[in-house]
C-alpha cells in the first residue's frame, strides 16, 4: 500500500514486463518528466505561418523584439481568422520545420523521461491535432511509437514535484510554477526572455544544473 498525501493508493496488478522494440513498453515511472511544448520549441510555427502570409524573414521590424509584441495578429496587424484558416489547413502542418536545435535540446534532457505537451487551436482543432500528430510521427518517430504526446491547453495540470516543463509561453509557465512544477521559459523574441534568444540552449542547459 502506498499513500500519496491523503489518498491511498492501492497497487492491484504488477506492472507488465516488456521487451525491448515493444510500443506499449512502460515508461520508467521513477524518472522526472520533462514536458516539452512543440511550436515555437521544437517546432517552427512561426516561420511556416509566416510564409503563408508571404513573410519570408522575420526582422525586428517586421516583429520587434520586446515583450510587448506577445501577440502574433498584434505584431503582424493580421487578423485572427486569417492565421485560423491556415492552420486550420492539414497540409500547413507538414511545411513547419523542426528548429536546428530540435536534437541538442533533447539530449540535454536525457535523464527526463520526454512527454509533449502541446495546445490544440479551438475551433480548428480537427486538422490541428491530426496535423501534430503527423509531424511527430515524421520528425520525432520513437516519441510517436511510444505515445508519449499530450493535447492540452492548460498545461498546468500537469504540474508536480518531478515535473518540468520547457514552454515558449509565459502564462504557460507561470502558472506551472505556480502549481508546484519547475518551469524553463524558452527564450523566444515573443516572450519575456526575448534577449536571451542569441543563446537559448545555453540558458536553458544552465537551469538544468
Ligand atoms: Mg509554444
Amino acid at each position: 500500500m502506498i499513500w500519496v498525501h491523503q489518498f491511498e493508493v492501492r497497487v492491484l496488478h504488477p506492472l507488465p514486463k516488456t521487451k525491448e522494440g515493444d510500443e506499449n513498453k512502460m515508461i520508467d515511472i521513477n524518472k522526472k518528466v520533462a514536458f516539452l511544448d512543440m511550436d515555437g520549441v521544437i517546432a517552427d510555427f512561426t516561420t511556416a505561418l509566416l510564409l503563408r502570409l508571404g513573410i519570408t524573414r522575420i526582422t525586428n521590424k517586421t516583429w520587434p523584439l520586446s515583450i510587448d509584441s506577445l501577440s502574433l495578429e498584434k505584431a503582424l496587424k493580421v487578423k485572427s481568422e486569417v492565421i485560423e484558416q491556415v492552420i486550420d489547413d492539414p497540409v500547413f502542418w507538414g511545411e513547419m520545420k523542426p528548429f536546428p536545435w530540435m536534437g541538442e535540446l533533447l539530449s540535454l534532457l536525457d535523464n527526463f523521461t520526454i512527454i509533449l505537451l502541446t495546445s490544440p487551436y479551438k475551433k480548428v482543432h480537427n486538422n490541428c491535432v491530426a496535423g501534430k500528430m503527423a509531424w511527430i510521427e515524421k520528425h520525432l518517430p520513437e516519441i510517436f511509437v511510444e505515445r508519449r504526446y499530450s493535447f492540452c491547453k492548460h498545461k498546468w495540470i500537469c504540474a508536480g514535484d518531478n515535473s518540468l516543463l520547457i514552454d515558449d509561453t509565459d502564462d504557460n509557465c507561470n502558472l506551472f510554477w505556480r502549481r508546484g512544477g519547475r518551469a524553463i521559459l524558452f527564450p523566444q523574441r515573443w516572450n519575456s526572455n526575448y534577449y536571451l534568444i542569441s543563446d537559448r540552449l545555453g540558458y536553458v542547459k544552465k537551469l538544468l544544473l
